[in-house]
């Protein structure tokens, strides 16, 4: 695969990480790389790991022999920590044997290249890892978001809110839950069709995502005309704030619903549960909660948010 092709199938340049404890061996791997892809560089063990923990790089190209950490000592560390355990590691090595091929293989490589290292081989070795590791990060995304609305899915939400409780049944905080249901959404589309309800939906859930401003909260597609705002380390004032402001944003952005007996707009009615985590298995009472307040926002005149 060329790299244009590589690039477009990935939808964007990968990053690469080389390390070596020499710099001119870093450069040559700079040098065959770097029109293709973003290449980053690392001279030892300690900064690597850094590296790869606070920006996990799509591949890591990694020389074996150096002093401090050695290259197979790096990744094993790597693999022990599910934060860097995916990222896929090529060895460069010095020493070409079989004890030396099955260290690597060991280690947890992916692919070795040896040094004096051949450019079109080193590139080729590279795309095609690269290529996996991107088509894989894809699927990945995908089976995590919603198709219609590109927001999490459901199975997103409720790996989120299972971390988010095991977080709170550690340090005391409060897990808040906003469910936001769609508003006569069935005569939404008797009326205006499903390829506007389609489009409808979409916008709810760019708007409610908009509305969520810290890098841990989470918008989801609960199902249908349902959406979910999963907000870890919020009180339940700081998550009804949220619901209004989701509340007052979807009206204002000012959808016909000529059809609905509230509004001449589409609006949304939602419920909110905020619970402090007490036992392993009971983050699904969050959902229950929410639910039943939805309800009780449905049936005290929709349009508006109750909480519990
Ligand atoms: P309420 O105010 O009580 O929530 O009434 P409602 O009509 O919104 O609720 P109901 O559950 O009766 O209907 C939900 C509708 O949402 C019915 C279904 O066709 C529609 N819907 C669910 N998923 C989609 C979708 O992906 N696209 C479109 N266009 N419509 C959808
Ligand atoms: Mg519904
Ligand atoms: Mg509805």
């Amino acid at each position: 695969m060329n790299d244009s092709a590589l690039n477009l199938a990935a939808g964007r340049r990968g990053k690469i990480l080389v390390v070596d404890d020499q710099p001119t061996n870093i450069m040559a791997a700079h040098q065959i790389l770097q029109s293709e892809h973003e290449v980053f560089m690392a001279t030892g063990g300690e900064q690597a790991i850094a590296f790869c923990q606070a920006t996990p790089p799509d591949l890591l190209l990694l020389d074996v022999e150096m002093p401090g950490m050695n290259g197979m000592q790096i990744c094993q560390c790597l693999k022990q920590d599910p934060a860097t355990r995916d990222i896929p590691v090529i060895f460069v090595t010095g020493h070409h044997g079989q004890a030396e091929e099955i260290a690597c293989w060991e280690a947890g490589a992916v692919d070795f290249v040896t040094k004096p290292v051949t450019p079109v081989t080193l590139r080729n070795r590279v795309n095609a890892h690269l290529t996996m590791k991107l088509q894989a990060d894809q699927l990945r995304a995908m089976a995590f978001s919603d198709g219609l609305t590109g927001i999490a899915n459901r199975r997103r939400l409720d790996e989120r809110l299972d971390q988010a409780w095991r977080h709170g049944l550690r340090n005391g905080n409060p897990v808040s839950l906003i469910l936001a249901d769609i508003d006569y959404f069935k005569k939404y589309n008797d009326r205006y069709g499903h390829i506007a309800g389609d489009e409808c939906l979409r916008q709810v859930a760019l708007t409610l995502r908009a509305q969520l401003n810290r890098s841990y909260d989470l918008a989801a597609r609960f199902g249908g005309e349902e959406f979910a705002a999963l907000l870890p380390e919020t009180t339940l004032a700081g998550s009804v704030s949220v619901a209004l402001k989701i509340e007052a944003a979807i009206r204002k952005l000012r959808i016909e619903h000529a059809a609905s007996d509230v509004s001449p707009w589409v609006t949304v009615s939602l419920g909110v549960s905020c619970l402090i985590p007490e036992n392993e298995g009971d983050s699904q009472r969050l959902i229950e909660l929410a639910d039943s307040q939805l309800y009780l926002a449905k049936g005290s005149g929709r349009g508006r948010v109750c909480a519990i």
